[in-house]
């Protein structure tokens, strides 16, 4: 039986809808069977606990904390934790399919999860933070684990969270179990080259791309809208290849200079400057402006749902390599699929950093810990060989890199259904 429903496009920009109907026209594409479109199509485990924490005044409040584990066929499942007031189990659902593609995408054996509290950290102290993180832990006990479900940081959560969930995981193991999740701090675990992974990943997957448009590097342009680890890390190293930075992009604007920008310098500023881009020398754009520069490489790196069927039509770049997370709707996927413009999807595109949670985990279980060398070294053909792969599939099936990139992921945990069985 094979699933036959057409896949249409919802009239809707929510980038995770858009991600579901990318699902649905891979599933279409690929003939999915039915038995296995329902299966991937729901999470495997959704766990909402309440999580009571003493604050600092002595009041205790009750937090509601989530870990959603969608798929486990390729392995235990990878995904972040994020602390927000908007996080909720629906988001938590979609984001945790969004990373068994993206595991999958590039080769790594993980399913996909993803967990989420509910609370503004910035009201909290850090006692406070570290008591949530450790009764989140405790909740989540017998779902995470180095062979179950290993989480990472997300938004608002870093290597400090990361080291608290680890050090709480190992105290009710009784056993020090560093695997259980990634991206923690060097000194604990953490892998050289994590930090530059994500924007590295990006590098090799524009370079890759720029190869099969023939676009020569030397003599290329390029505006990255998002400054942050993504968009800065993606900025330095592909400026190193030769290519010219001509806008940079943050929060407090778009920063223009035609004859390019020198990213160190940049960053450098950034730096010494709060941690923005306010008053960087160059003409001021809008972060608008800066996605419909004419320049040969467009790198989207600040957050989802930037280009839309607004101003998808105004877009010159040749080439969209996606640093963030859902930038694109899928409507503007339609608009520049007709302007032949090269999309490389987030979940290849930004899967970088994803590969070296995976190093991470590796060298934790072998307890034995690689040079930044080898590291990169790694992690460059992983993303070669995922762009190679998902490049051949757009090939044969006649699609955008996008859908490419999901039937070549949906055909793998599919498999690994088909081969496990359902019972
Ligand atoms: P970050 O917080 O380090 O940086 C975000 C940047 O975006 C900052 O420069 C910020 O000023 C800018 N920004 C915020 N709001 C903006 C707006 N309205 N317009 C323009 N710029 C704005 O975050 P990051 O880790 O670099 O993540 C960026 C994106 O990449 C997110 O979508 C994230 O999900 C995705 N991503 C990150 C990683 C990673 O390893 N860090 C991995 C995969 C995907």
């Amino acid at each position: 039986m094979s699933y036959k429903e057409p896949a249409p496009i919802k009239n809707q920009e929510n980038p995770f809808e858009s991600m579901m109907s990318r699902f649905d026209e891979a599933a279409r594409i690929l003939g999915l069977d039915q038995n296995s479109y329902n299966v991937l199509k729901s999470p495997a485990k959704a766990v909402l606990v309440n999580l009571p924490v003493i604050m600092d005044d002595g009041t205790v409040q009750v937090f509601e904390g989530y870990r959603v584990v969608h798929s486990q066929a390729m392995g235990p499942s990878k995904g972040g934790v994020r602390y927000s007031m908007d996080v909720n189990l629906d988001e938590v659902k979609a984001l945790a399919a969004w990373m068994t593609w993206k595991c999958a995408v590039v080769g790594i054996p993980y399913g996909g999860g993803k967990g989420g509290i509910k609370c503004d950290p910035r009201k909290m102290s850090k006692g406070e933070l570290e008591r949530l993180t450790r009764a989140y832990t405790g909740s989540m006990r017998d779902v995470f684990g180095p062979e179950n479900d290993i989480p990472a940081p997300d938004m608002n959560t870093g290597p400090q969270e990361m080291a608290w969930l680890m050090d709480e995981y190992s105290k009710i193991k009784g056993q020090y179990s560093p695997a259980v999740t990634t991206g923690k701090p060097l000194v604990l675990g953490g892998s050289s080259g994590r930090v530059e992974a994500t924007g590295r990943g990006v590098m090799v997957a524009a370079r890759a791309a720029m190869g099969k448009l023939g676009i020569n590097p030397i003599e290329a342009t390029c505006a990255v809208q998002g400054f942050g680890n993504v968009g800065s890390i993606s900025a330095k190293l592909i400026q190193l290849q030769g290519l010219k930075i001509v806008a940079i992009s943050d929060v407090t604007g778009g920063y223009y200079d035609p004859n390019g920008i020198d990213i160190e310098t940049a960053i450098a500023y950034r730096n010494s400057n709060g941690g923005t881009l306010e008053g960087f020398k160059a003409e001021r754009i809008t972060n608008e402006e800066i996605l419909e520069l004419d320049v040969d490489v467009l790198v989207p790196a600040a957050m989802e749902d930037q280009i839309t069927k607004h101003n998808a039509a105004n877009i010159k770049a040749k080439l969209i390599v996606e640093g963030a997370n859902g930038p694109t709707s899928a409507n503007a996927d339609i608009i520049l699929n007709e302007k032949n413009i090269m999309v490389v999807p987030d979940i290849l595109a930004n899967a970088g950093g994803v590969t070296v949670s995976y190093f991470e985990w590796v060298q934790n279980r072998l307890g034995y810990y690689w040079t930044e060398e080898r590291v990169h070294r790694r992690a460059d053909r992983t993303m070669k060989q995922a762009f190679e792969e998902v490049y051949a599939a757009s090939q044969k099936y006649g699609t955008s890199l996008r859908i490419a990139a999901y039937i070549v992921a949906i055909d793998k945990v599919s498999k690994a259904l088909a081969f496990r069985g359902v019972f």
